[in-house]
């Protein structure tokens, strides 16, 4: 019975075995005729010599070979998969530093500097608030360090308030609506106080920033937003934003002349210092 047993696996063994022309027996055992390496190895069993057959060495790096080739397209297949999902306007994968116009090298270099050493970012929560006049490239800025990402193989979304409020109106599971955002390595906030006022909206802002920032996780922001505005607020609600936000993402002005930044919030100097900012 036993004996049956060995017999059938070492017949499987043989049938999953390749043999090609030019193999041949040395030593008792089946060699490779390309590898000349042994497709036989002997073993006893129940004190008894059997020849099971196995991969001999060019045969076992084919196959090595084409798990990895298998690993690396189902990576491809996954950041596919991402980017499709990471904005909701998909020019936006055309957004990137390689078509950036370097009008303003230092800020580029900060952003891709972010990018570099983004899994340490992570880690650490840390984010980015670009705030300054419309047309200064912030929500390029923006998507270029959410391209840069994805192509790294990072999820990431990218969207604006108006939407995720949409999102949470369409369903009775907000809480899913947030740990979809939460699932992300970094999510892109675009055009903050573009949003309509009211109480709701202001709830919704906070919510999801206040959501990322007790998971430890970083959020890229952009606004119109001055500094004067980010500075002294009109409401308390707002207060309680800008402060959340300036706690976990370092405050950069982005406008078209290379001018010396002032510092905004506290705890950012040394992270500004890092940026080369
Ligand atoms: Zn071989």
């Amino acid at each position: 019975m036993f004996d049956e047993l060995i017999n059938e696996l070492e017949q499987k063994s043989k049938e999953a075995i390749k043999t090609n022309e030019g193999d041949y027996i040395e030593n008792n055992l089946l060699h490779c005729g390309k590898c000349h390496t042994p497709k036989q190895c002997e073993v006893i069993i129940c004190g008894k010599l059997r020849r099971p057959y196995c991969l001999c060495k060019c045969e076992s790096e084919r196959v090595k070979a084409e798990e990895q080739e298998k690993k690396r397209r189902e990576r491809e297949a996954r950041i596919a998969k991402r980017i499709e999902i990471a904005f909701d306007d998909s020019t936006m994968r055309e957004m990137t530093f390689a078509k950036d116009d370097k009008l303003n090298p230092k800020l580029s270099n900060a952003f891709e500097k972010y990018v570099e050493d983004f899994a340490a970012m992570r880690d650490r929560g840390q984010g980015l608030l670009l705030f300054g006049e419309v047309g200064c490239g912030k929500t390029y800025y923006a998507a270029a360090i959410a391209n840069a990402l994805l192509d790294r193989g990072y999820s990431v979304r990218f969207t604006n308030f108006a939407r995720i409020a949409n999102e949470l109106g369409a369903t009775f599971d907000k809480q899913e609506i947030f740990d979809e955002l939460n699932s992300y390595s970094l999510l892109v906030l675009d055009d903050l106080a573009a949003e309509r006022k009211t109480e709701y909206m202001a709830e919704v802002v906070y919510n999801v920033i206040d959501a990322r920032y007790r998971a430890g996780l970083p959020v890229i922001i952009t606004t119109n937003l001055t500094r004067e505005e980010l500075l002294y607020p009109a409401t308390i609600t707002e207060r309680r934003i800008y402060d959340r936000i300036l706690e976990k993402c370092v405050a950069v002005e982005v406008k078209n002349e290379n001018r010396r930044q002032k510092d905004l919030g506290k705890s950012q100097k040394e992270m500004r210092k890092f940026l080369g900012l």
